[in-house]
């Protein structure tokens, strides 16, 4: 039995504009199964929103415990680059945690394992929460060299990890994000468990035990409870099944429950 809480993140991606927010608010709220601050107490819940969504949804959501994500961050503290947000502007309107990695960043914005890894420095040098999402495609998966890419991925992530850093791993294969095909539940398992195997390997056995591993990738109300009874799966990365407050809600109950 682990001691790990569980922690269920929605992913907006460039989903809802700032006046969808109270009715997402509401649905949320009324199909959630007990008031949110009793739920905060026994899971961690958050959303990754637009740049532009983030302080409405801190007003919306003031509850102690509840994650408020940025979806990616500029390495650089400050300088010439155009549309991009700093870590430093984040902190100012209160964010503590981001999504680093992700596979749309990396697919459509060419971030290399170099940048990511960039990227977990810039958030460890200033108090930021990464959560590092890493996965594979099919075409790596047929090859079977998954395992072999997840983990140079980990490791390009967290090549400047001081001791003690704070941090997420995501584990979200390419092949199941937004497709509607999530990886099966032993799928997942084996997957979180080799993640755990080069987390200890990096930073101890007690450090990788401690350490949250999400699953994402088409997860939705029916199938989130056997991915969470998984022993190595200790919460989701939502994305399509959050947009909608009372799907998002129905997964937090599981979460609750398992
Ligand atoms: C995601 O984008 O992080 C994700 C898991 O998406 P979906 O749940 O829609 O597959």
């Amino acid at each position: 039995m682990n001691r790990r809480r569980k922690l269920m993140l929605g992913n907006w991606k460039m989903h809802h504009l700032r006046s969808d927010l109270v009715k997402f608010g509401t649905e949320f709220r009324q199909s959630l199964c007990s008031p949110l601050a009793s739920v905060l107490e026994q899971v961690d819940v958050g959303i990754a929103p637009s740049f532009l969504c983030l302080e409405t949804l801190t007003a919306q959501f003031p509850e102690h415990g509840w994650w408020n994500v940025a979806q990616n961050a500029h390495y650089a503290a400050t300088g010439a680059f155009t549309g991009e947000i700093s870590i430093p502007m984040l902190h100012e309107i209160g964010i503590t945690k981001i999504l680093v990695g992700h596979s749309e960043r990396r697919q459509y914005f060419a971030e290399s394992d170099q940048v990511v890894g960039k990227k977990v420095q810039a958030c460890f040098e200033r108090g930021m929460h990464p959560i590092i999402c890493v996965g594979e495609t099919l075409e790596i998966r047929k090859m079977e060299l998954a395992e072999k890419t997840i983990e140079s991925q980990i490791r390009a992530a967290l090549q400047h990890c001081p001791p003690g850093s704070s941090f997420t791993i995501a584990y979200e294969p390419v092949w199941a994000i937004g497709t509607g095909i999530a990886a099966t539940a032993r799928q997942a398992q084996d997957m979180h468990q080799f993640i755990r195997r080069v987390l200890a390997d990096l930073f101890g056995e007690s450090v990788a035990i401690a350490l949250r591993i999400l699953y994402g990738g088409s997860t939705k109300p029916e199938n989130i409870s056997e991915l969470l009874s998984q022993p190595d799966i200790d919460g989701a990365l939502i994305g399509g099944a959050s947009l909608d407050g009372g799907s998002l809600a129905r997964m937090i109950n599981s979460a609750v429950s398992v």
